[in-house]
């Protein structure tokens, strides 16, 4: 399976300093032969996709809304992004979970309105640190799909993209162990496979560097969504090329 290398850029350079990070990326980043995808703020998204159009390097929002249009104060739809040039859509990250009040089943209906669109979801699931100390990271993880999953009925790799965050992991520096990582990303697949006959790609996000990502991605891991590391082009190209190491080596 082809991996995903995807940068969340969060709420910096919505402004005339993406173009500069997007330019960098692309003199960086030359014909990749894994997927790359970067999801600045909505601001910026019309002005990256200009310059990486033709790259390879796609471009997505770091969230969608479940309808196209109306009095939805505050959201962006997917025909807009479209219109934008972006072509995938984090929904579901811990973030919005927990400062916006974002749950399960917001998170399935923005990835279902984005699918419609031809937009990739790249839907979030991952457990608190309360979770993980409890032994109940499983079932936060089998909710959050349960919820998410209800009413969309595809799930294999051209559908959409998962990608487990532990929450404790994302911009902490602290990673989560690859025994870890694998163990959760092994239980959402077999949960997808379950429901759908087949898994779609399963990222690992949280703490990914250029230092970590060949432990996570030469393990089976699918690609990374990747936070902090994705604002400093030189470590964001090296991790799209040990991405596309592993892959050359299959
Ligand atoms: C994220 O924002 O999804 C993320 C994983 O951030 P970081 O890489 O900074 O932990």
């Amino acid at each position: 399976m082809q991996k995903l290398i995807a940068g969340n850029w969060k709420m910096n350079y919505g402004g005339a300093d993406a173009v500069p990070l997007a330019t960098a990326l692309k003199s960086k980043i030359v014909d990749p032969k894994c997927g790359v995808c970067v999801c600045p703020p909505f601001t910026a998204i019309a002005a990256v996709a200009r310059v990486l159009l033709g790259t390879g390097i796609a471009v997505g929002g770091q969230n969608v809304a479940w309808e196209d249009k109306g009095a939805f104060t505050g959201e962006i739809s997917a025909p807009m992004l479209h219109e934008w040039g972006a072509t995938y859509a984090i929904v579901g990250h811990s973030e919005r979970r927990t400062y916006f009040c974002e749950d399960a089943v917001t998170t399935g209906k923005r990835a279902l309105n984005a699918l419609k669109h031809g937009i990739m979801p790249i839907l979030c699931v991952g457990e608190t640190l309360e979770e993980r100390r409890a032994g109940a990271i499983e079932n936060a993880l089998k909710a959050q799909l349960e919820g998410a999953f209800a009413h969309i009925d595809a799930g294999g790799e051209q559908s959409l993209v998962v990608a487990y965050e532990p929450i404790w992991a994302i911009g902490t520096g602290v990673p989560a162990t690859v025994e870890n990582a694998l163990s959760a990303v092994g239980f959402i697949r077999a949960w997808l496979i379950s429901k759908y006959g087949v898994a779609p790609k399963v990222l690992y996000g949280g703490s990914m560097t250029a230092l970590n990502a060949h432990e996570f991605l030469s393990k089976g891991i699918d690609g990374g969504l990747i936070g902090g590391a994705s604002l400093k082009p030189e470590e964001f190209a090296d991790i799209v090329r040990i991405a596309e190491k592993i892959m050359r080596n299959a």
